[in-house]
């Protein structure tokens, strides 16, 4: 018998190997040799025959069976997926498995650490802790419910409850234990149980125990706007159906989510949660974790160790972990009673991958729900042009919340400070200063948002045009003045800002246009009597910073927050009434046809944060075109019409959503070889029959990275199946041609040019 084998590597093919045991299942991970050393691979069928030669024919060297095979549904969704963005079965395959599986040797399953309460911390009672220890409280009763608590699912918490730990265990209340079991799988408030494949004994059922008491008192009642999304997705759980949840911020998106997880877990299906980036989004998990104390929930992100995301997805394939909440890799998470998958902020452009194997998370999602026949919920305050032309052509359904959740919590009133008219502190307005300093005097917190880091992204020699350019590409040095250093956000490089201009010498360089840094060092001059924080990569970038800064201005350590997006999701803080919006104005005439959209979504996402319900919010943003039609819908919190304006655009000049694209990728060192390269991938396309429109060659919007010429065609077509085919046959020619000194790539359905 032959084994049809997929490898991790960049070849469009499958291989060949010779096996004398019995069957053996397709999802199978195998060790076979290949070259002259062994590798990992994944077994996608079996055969009588095989067209290699006897002669060359190897056999297999072992079979793993330390971990269950992929199940058929998930090698189902890669071949599609391998299919559809044009990349080899075998990199799809492995893209979608846990490092600690694509290694060629037997899975040590590592035990990571697990914590449990001692005799002495079982007879602690919560209620004895100081109220104040809000952390401790909480975690003394989530140790309560459950057996045991590894490492994550505790600073899961709260960014502090690593810290409250390691006081339990100095006061001899918890332990390490030993065993890892996992938490039984019971649904909150006695709805019964969820069937762990083998089903769950009656008497489990029926006595409260202490596993069935709530993270919070009550579920609020829900508004009617929310009671409609979910009964709406909660009434057909088992056929296939797309829905679109369009509300803003603190519309209660999230209590729909809980609600409709909840009918799920209560007919024992699993849940997928996809989330842009698990770092920006904390409360989500928190608040799952909380509604549903007794019910395995793991998380599956790339900051996880090795062997804490292996564990968790075996524990999801296993069956044991009810919910699965990850980034966009988790989407390939096998789910043995998927019945329900959740995007949220499913517009963000981080569910795109954008190496490799580049997929949409989002869309994968969607196929995904589409195979099993399960609804998914779709949730954002700004959807896609995508999915909302999805939904307004009928294909998606639409669930608006109009309104926020909570009464009397009027959005954020959204201002524009005119600055072509008035001249500007260091890049700061005095209206915007003078509402700063309100803030300050009412003990209330503020938010400036400017999204550049460092202090000036650029730094000029006024005598000689001397400019801060990056030599290996074709972006600017930014100065990032506390580490005397210039930088590279493309590709890293760094020097020392010199002392002087390394054109003609001159002494007196220019520091133009404002970073972060530099806003937070105007402020510092501006607003002595403030405390203030800068929320950056930069600033964030040593391990676990970012929880320790927003700790800072939670529990309000801090008076005016400058910040980038990193800021802009997910988080709510409750004394934060100002945001303040520098600099927001280069997306609104971009080449990007996508910017506005994106600047659209960040804008709306930032003003989010500015009040809640007790203290009302204001957005203040500095712009030259106060009367640009972007402006005009935000002020009014008006998606639709945003969304139409550039929807009848985009139809003007054939953008997506009403045609669909993907760009050929080419980089090399020179770039004449990039541009020969398009061009002969021009005539080979110009040979096939097709309905697509194909592009001349155009450098790509950043020309150079990293010393790396790069340029694009780019290929378009009305019809999805049209753009398929041509892809596909095209694709075999490109394979054909001889190219070594050029690294291609297709990107299908790209986001970045
Ligand atoms: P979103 O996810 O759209 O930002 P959330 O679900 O987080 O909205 O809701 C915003 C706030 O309103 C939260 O504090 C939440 O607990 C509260 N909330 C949500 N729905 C209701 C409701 N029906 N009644 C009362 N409060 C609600
Ligand atoms: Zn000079
Ligand atoms: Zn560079």
């Amino acid at each position: 018998m032959f084994l049809r084998v997929a490898l991790d590597v960049p070849l469009n093919t499958l291989f060949d190997y010779s096996w004398t045991g019995g069957a053996v299942a397709p999802g199978t991970r195998v060790l076979v040799p290949f070259g002259r050393r062994n590798a990992v691979g994944v077994v996608v069928g079996c055969s009588d025959s095989t067209e290699v030669p006897p002669a060359r024919i190897k056999p297999v060297v072992r079979l793993f069976g330390e971990t269950p095979p992929l199940p058929p549904g998930i090698l189902r969704l890669l071949q599609f997926c391998s299919d559809y963005y044009q990349h080899p079965l075998g990199e799809t395959l492995f893209n979608a498995l846990p490092a600690a599986m694509r290694q060629s040797k037997p899975l040590s399953l590592p035990k990571p650490k697990f914590y449990c309460l001692t005799t002495n911390g079982r007879n602690v009672d919560p209620e004895t802790l100081p109220s104040r220890a809000v952390v401790k409280r909480r975690l003394l009763q989530v140790l309560r419910q459950a057996d045991s608590l590894s490492r994550s699912e505790i600073a899961a918490l709260s960014p502090t409850a690593p810290t409250a730990l390691k006081t339990f265990i100095e006061l001899g209340w918890v332990e390490e234990s030993q065993s890892d079991a996992p938490i039984p799988p019971f649904v909150k408030g006695g709805l019964g149980g969820i069937s762990d494949g083998g089903g769950i004994p009656e008497t489990a059922k029926s006595p409260p125990t202490p596993l069935l008491q709530r993270g919070e008192p009550h579920d609020p009642d829900l508004t009617s706007a929310q009671r409609l999304a979910v009964d709406s997705v909660s009434t057909t759980l088992d056929a296939f159906r797309p829905w679109l949840l369009h509300g803003v911020t603190g519309s209660g998106k999230t209590e729909v989510y809980l609600q409709v997880v909840a009918a799920v877990l209560q007919q024992g299906g699993q849940v997928l949660v996809l989330v842009p980036e698990i770092n920006l989004t904390p409360q989500l998990e928190q608040r799952f974790r909380a509604r549903f104390p007794a019910v395995r929930l793991v998380s599956l992100h790339s900051n996880l160790g090795n062997g804490e995301r292996l564990k968790n997805y075996l524990a999801a394939q296993a069956g044991q972990a009810a919910i699965v909440l990850g980034t966009r890799l988790a989407v390939f998470t096998p789910l043995p009673r998927l019945k329900l998958i959740i995007v949220d902020e499913e517009h963000d452009a981080s569910f795109k991958q954008q190496e490799g194997l580049r997929y949409s998370a989002r869309d994968v999602a969607v196929i995904r729900a589409k195979q099993t026949g399960i609804p998914i919920l779709l949730g954002s305050a700004t959807p896609s042009l995508e999915s909302w032309h999805n939904a307004q052509g009928g294909r998606y359904g639409l669930l608006n919340l109009p309104e926020r959740a909570v009464s009397g919590a009027a959005p954020p009133a959204i201002r524009f400070i005119d600055t072509s008219r008035l001249k500007l502190d260091d890049g700061l307005s005095e209206p915007l200063l003078a509402a700063l300093r309100e803030r300050l005097a009412r003990g209330e917190q503020s938010l400036v948002f400017i999204n550049r880091r460092g202090y000036a992204p650029v730094l000029i020699c006024g005598q000689c045009a001397w400019i801060s350019a990056c030599h290996r590409c074709s972006g600017r040095l930014v100065a990032h003045l506390r580490e005397r250093r210039l930088r590279c956000h493309h590709c890293g490089h760094e020097s020392r800002i010199p002392a002087a201009c390394p054109g003609c010498g001159n002494p007196d360089l220019t520091l133009l246009g404002h970073g972060t840094q530099r806003v937070e060092e105007t402020l510092e001059r501006l607003l002595p009597q403030a405390r203030i924080l800068r929320v950056d990569r930069d600033s964030a970038r040593r391990k676990d910073a970012l929880p320790e800064l927003l700790r800072k201005i939670h529990d309000g350590e801090v008076d005016v927050v400058v910040g980038t997006q990193l800021l802009a999701k997910g988080h709510d803080f409750k004394r934060l009434t100002l945001v303040g919006v520098v600099n927001a104005d280069g997306a609104l005439y971009s080449a990007d046809f996508r910017a506005a959209e994106r600047l659209f979504a960040q804008l709306m996402q930032v003003a989010g944060r500015a009040g809640r319900a007790e203290l009302p919010g204001e957005v203040l943003i500095q712009t030259q075109f106060p009367g640009h039609p972007l402006f005009m819908d935000l002020q009014r919190h008006d998606f639709p019409s945003f969304a139409e304006a550039q929807l009848a655009e985009r139809r003007q000049a054939g953008f997506p959503p009403w045609c669909y694209q993907a760009l050929l990728r080419a980089e090399a060192a020179d770039r004449d070889k990039v541009l020969t390269f398009l061009q002969r991938a021009a005539a080979e396309a110009a040979v096939l029959e097709h309905q697509v429109a194909v592009f001349d060659p155009t450098p790509a919007q950043m020309a150079r990275i990293a010393g790396k010429e790069r340029a694009h065609l780019l290929v378009q077509s009305a019809s999805r199946a049209a753009l398929q085919a041509f892809l596909k046959a095209w694709r075999a020619r490109l394979e054909a041609l001889d190219a070594r000194t050029v690294r291609w790539m297709l990107d299908v359905d790209p986001l970045e040019f």
